[in-house]
């Protein structure tokens, strides 16, 4: 999960991945939102940039060994807990652990999710979550024990005012002491509901609504130009790439970068797809369909070269250079990718 594919909250990122530069992360965060504004992903990107063997002052670079477990929420030292309940198929209550391919789906596909639609992804047929004090056993079993991959090792919470007190307690003292290069992230949708004790010992961090286009805004707009560009691409069809490019070129530079972040977006979905995860739930039926073809004709390798590529433009549109030549280095480097 990565800064700059959260909507939103700009001021904030860039203040995030400041407190990491300058060691003054907080060992306890509670990210406070009173809607879906993506704190979970917040919280997941803050890790992945602690995490990251290259980040670049704003963002972890995505292709580091760790930051490829972080993009599929797969990293030995990432922890999840968040409310569960029995389900059908179980009388008693799982923990977490039971329901993380459920979880990671949903977070993945969308991480601006209410406690409802988590609810109707882990299977609890409408019954409260709550977190249950043999969690917190559990976190203080893995938070005590030496980092797999010898860096640091984060909990995040999901919903914290859902712990019972004698969970709440249990986590206490490990918060109020943690061991080193842990951390833990708490996010809450009730801040006035956490256990004061715990409240307390965390770094508020607010997050706020979002006011850019919305997911289905975005979908409308960046859609049809960014599969466009892709499937000529796949074609090997220089010329249906060079002509799609050049709509581009009269966009604004806002516009311009906010389509490079779309473009890539769906490059990672087509990888998604290619590992077998779900693509994002925003799309629509035929886009998931065009998603799945080009699946099948760009390789990771070109992937992941078609992706630097249109990083670099963004990069590029941010330092002024002319957007004609930005995009048509873009589309020949899509060209290339296609054949790696
Ligand atoms: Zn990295």
């Amino acid at each position: 999960m990565l800064f700059r594919d959260i909507r939103g909250n700009e001021p904030l990122k860039k203040r995030l991945a400041a407190m990491c530069d300058q060691n003054h992360a907080g060992h306890a965060l509670l990210f406070s939102e009173s809607g879906e504004y993506g704190a979970v992903a917040l919280a997941i990107a803050l890790a992945q940039y602690l995490s990251c063997t290259h980040p670049n002052g704003q963002d972890a670079c995505g292709t580091c060994p760790n930051c490829l477990k972080f993009n599929k929420l797969i990293h030995p030292d990432l922890h999840f807990i968040f409310p569960t309940n029995s389900t059908g198929k179980s009388s008693s209550r799982p923990l977490s652990e039971s329901f993380l391919g459920a979880w990671r789906s949903l977070v993945l596909s969308n991480p601006y999710f209410s406690e409802e639609t988590l609810g109707k992804a882990l299977g609890l047929d409408e019954k409260t979550g709550t977190i249950a004090v043999q969690e917190a056993k559990e976190v203080l079993a893995k938070m005590s024990v030496r980092a797999y991959e010898g860096g640091n090792k984060y909990t995040l919470i999901w919903l914290p005012e859902r712990m019972t007190a004698e969970a709440a307690n249990k986590l206490l003292k490990i918060i109020e002491e943690p061991y080193p290069n842990t951390y833990f992230f708490l996010i809450t949708h009730a801040p006035e509901r956490v256990i004061s004790t715990i409240l307390s010992r965390c770094l508020r961090i607010e997050v706020a609504p979002i006011e850019d286009l919305s997911a289905e805004q975005e979908e409308t707009e960046w859609q049809e130009p960014a599969l466009q560009l892709l499937s000529y691409a796949a074609q090997s069809n220089l010329l249906g790439l060079l002509q799609t490019g050049e709509k581009l070129w009269e966009l604004g530079r806002e516009k311009q970068k906010h389509f490079c972040l779309y473009l890539e977006r769906c490059l990672r979905d087509i990888l998604w797809i290619r590992e077998e995860l779900s693509p994002r739930s925003t799309l629509t039926d035929s886009a998931k369909n065009t998603l799945q073809t080009l699946a099948q004709k760009f390789s990771n390798n070109g992937l992941e070269s078609a992706f630097t590529a249109t990083d670099q433009a963004r990069n590029l549109i941010e330092s002024n250079v002319n957007a004609k030549s930005v995009f048509a280095v873009l589309c020949n480097s899509l060209y290339n990718a296609v054949n790696l």
